[in-house]
């Protein structure tokens, strides 16, 4: 399959550089129309960019205090280093006892467990000692990384989501190494948080957009929310696809957080079969109405890696799903082939889980 050419017959070419630039430049979200309005906040180590729809009809400073409110408390909630909640809730886990967690923790260790068992424990957000173990667990990600003695006693009898035991709102951890460590899908709750939140505000049809992992509500009168889809290797954007309302759309890179290493790029996504940085993928995009899932998703196909990446889209109903390999060659699943549309000469093919083989290689 070939690019088809760029640029859709409703927009000039002077929409098109506009729309391109402002993609980028604002972690691949909608276009900068006049007819929407936009706030910026900081949360997760990223900006999150709000696009609201019309321009002009909402309380622009009420929306920006409670949201940045909201978007402040989620991220103290959830921030798997920084002492708070969730860095409790690991002290009492590896302490073995149960107590009450907070319902928001909750709320993630019930996702996790499940992502846990779909994925045969490829996504396990309680491998958080390994991903520490690698420096990621810092806001400046830095080597060096793990030595090799290290990694094997991390990677010796490594805890699973189900060492958690949950009883109403009753945890109490079965593992002395497990700590939690949701940084592969507490973006989607955040996002989804953030829209419903928005909706109690009066807001119809908007984009929450946290560096480049979005979801929408509602959609404009008279056009889609067009969105891009970053090149992992250039600074461009590799593909557009519109979506409409409740559509989220997130992507997992090698291009994200990590550093250099003896001329090895140690990413933050991390293989619990190799305990390293998963190999074989720069990037993996999801879309999906459930914004956890698409995010954890995207997470777990840059680990399953080129191969096996079909059978896990289908395991966890990632249909629509596409992830770009090392050379540039871009691999899409038949469900999301008719929805991009390539901005550039592009290396595609079609993958189905089907093809590459039965059962999955964990
Ligand atoms: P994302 O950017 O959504 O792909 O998430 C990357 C983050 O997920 C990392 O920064 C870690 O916090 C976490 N993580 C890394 N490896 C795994 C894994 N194997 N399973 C679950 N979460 C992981
Ligand atoms: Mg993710």
């Amino acid at each position: 399959m070939t690019a088809p050419p760029a640029a859709p017959g409703h927009a000039g070419p002077g929409f098109w550089l506009l729309l391109l630039g402002a993609l980028w430049l604002a972690g691949c979200t909608d276009a900068p129309e006049p007819d929407t309005d936009r706030l910026t906040f900081y949360a997760f180590g990223t900006i999150v960019d709000v696009t609201l729809y019309p321009a002009g009809v909402h309380d622009l400073l009420r929306i920006e205090s409670e949201l940045g409110a909201d978007l402040e408390a989620m991220h103290d909630l959830w921030h798997a280093w920084e002492p708070g909640p969730l860095v409790r809730t690991n002290d009492l886990l590896a302490a073995g006892e149960a107590f009450s967690a907070p319902p928001s923790i909750l709320t993630l260790v019930e996702r996790a467990q499940e992502l846990d068992a779909l994925t045969g424990g490829l996504f396990n957000p309680a491998l958080g000692r390994l991903v520490a173990a690698w420096g990621f667990h810092q806001n400046e990600a830095a080597g060096p990384p793990p030595t090799p003695a290290t990694l094997a006693a991390l990677l010796e009898d490594p805890p699973r989501m189900a060492d958690i035991e949950r009883e109403g709102t009753r945890l109490r951890g079965r593992h002395p190494e497990l700590q939690l460590d949701f940084g592969g899908l507490a973006k989607g709750l955040a996002i989804a948080r953030s829209l419903e939140r928005l909706a109690e505000l009066g807001v119809e049809h908007a984009i929450v957009n946290a560096g480049g992992d979005l979801m929408t509500m509602g959609r404009p009168a008279h056009r889609a929310w067009r969105i891009g889809i970053r090149d992992p290797r250039a600074a461009q954007v590799l593909a557009s696809v519109e979506l409409g309302s409740g559509e989220a759309l997130f992507t997992s890179g090698d291009y994200e957080r990590g550093y250099e290493w003896e001329g090895e790029r140690m990413h933050h996504v991390i293989d619990p079969r190799s305990g390293r940085p998963a190999r074989g993928l720069t990037s993996a995009t999801v879309l999906h109405d459930d914004p956890v899932l698409a995010d954890a998703a995207a997470t777990t196909l840059m680990i399953a890696g080129p191969d096996a990446w079909p059978r896990y889209a289908r395991r966890l109903g990632a249909e629509l799903a596409l992830v770009t390999l090392p050379d540039g060659t871009v691999e899409l699943t038949p469900a999301i082939a008719s929805r991009v549309e390539f901005q550039r000469e592009v290396t595609s093919r079609i993958r189905t889980a089907e093809a590459a083989g039965a059962g999955l290689t964990r």
